[in-house]
């Protein structure tokens, strides 16, 4: 069902740091915030290295295995042109940023990293400069180009712009306080440690912590505590590979998502009009 819920939407965050984002939304439909998360993954547009041409390579590895290594490190983006970015865009198509890398070993063994590319945009960098590509033997050299492109999670892992993306819905805890005996038995069961008993009472202490594993549920001899879930609040966790903050990457999908959505309106509209 892609029904939305009657209840408003909100979107409250969490926790919100450089590479990693914590949000409740509610007011959603389960294959709503389903549709966010595959959106994310796999729609939101990043740059990856797509093509290697290599000029020397006389250390031990082969090309295709440090052109796929190279595909693999994330590269920043400059959000003003981020902004215009879009399938249809002549941004998406046609940029192409040069990456270069020349590297002997001269002196002994060497270990190259991500830092050692030379990129002709600025803008367009590896986002960690710590990243080993490969190690060289004295006498060894590396001479490659590198072209970065724009695409999308769905055509290849490399152009993901997260590497977590996930969410579970909001627990309800139910406790009935008249059947509890305050044995505590569920409280050390809790493998998040959700529980406690504070004032001669059974209560919840961090609530969003609970993974509704109903351990506590399963362990209680009396029946006095229910999990149960709300099925249109939802806690996201957003972890950004480092390209975009992962604020830029939720808004980028929210629109993707609109946009398919009036797309889809569009299309209804031209087949009911006949
Ligand atoms: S296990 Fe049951 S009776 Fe014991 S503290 Fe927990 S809820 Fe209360
Ligand atoms: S459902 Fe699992 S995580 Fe939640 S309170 Fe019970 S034992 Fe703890």
């Amino acid at each position: 069902m892609l029904a939305m819920s009657s209840k408003e939407i909100n979107v409250k965050i969490l926790e919100k740091k450089d590479n990693f984002l914590k949000l409740i939304i509610s007011g959603i439909s389960p294959a709503i915030a389903n549709a966010i998360r595959r959106t994310i993954i796999a729609e939101v547009p990043t740059l990856a290295i797509d093509e290697v041409v290599v000029l020397e390579n006389s250390s031990i590895l082969p090309d295709e295995i440090i052109a796929h290594r190279l595909g693999l490190i994330p590269l920043t983006i400059d959000l003003e042109t981020y902004g215009l970015v879009d399938e249809d865009s002549d941004i998406y198509k046609k940029t192409q940023i040069r990456l270069t890398l020349d590297v002997e070993a001269k002196e002994g063994p060497i270990t190259i990293y991500s830092g050692d590319l030379k990129s002709e945009d600025p803008h367009v960098v590896p986002v960690y400069k710590n990243i080993p590509i490969i190690k060289l033997e004295k006498g060894q050299r590396i001479t490659l180009e590198a072209y970065a492109r724009f695409g999308k999670g769905k055509d290849h892992a490399k152009w993901q712009p997260v590497s977590v993306c996930a969410y579970k819905y909001m627990p309800i805890i139910k406790i009935f306080q008249e059947k509890c005996t305050l044995c505590g038995v569920c409280v050390n069961e809790c493998p998040k440690k959700v529980l406690e008993i504070k004032d001669n009472k059974l209560v919840v202490r961090n609530l969003l912590e609970c993974t509704t594993c109903r351990a506590c549920e399963k362990v209680c001899p009396n029946d006095a505590i229910r999990i149960s879930w709300d099925d249109t609040t939802f806690i996201f966790k957003i972890e950004s590979i480092g390209s975009l903050p992962p604020e830029v990457i939720f808004c980028k999908a929210i629109d993707i998502l609109i946009k398919k959505a009036e797309k889809f309106k569009e299309e209804i509209k031209k087949i009911s009009e006949g």
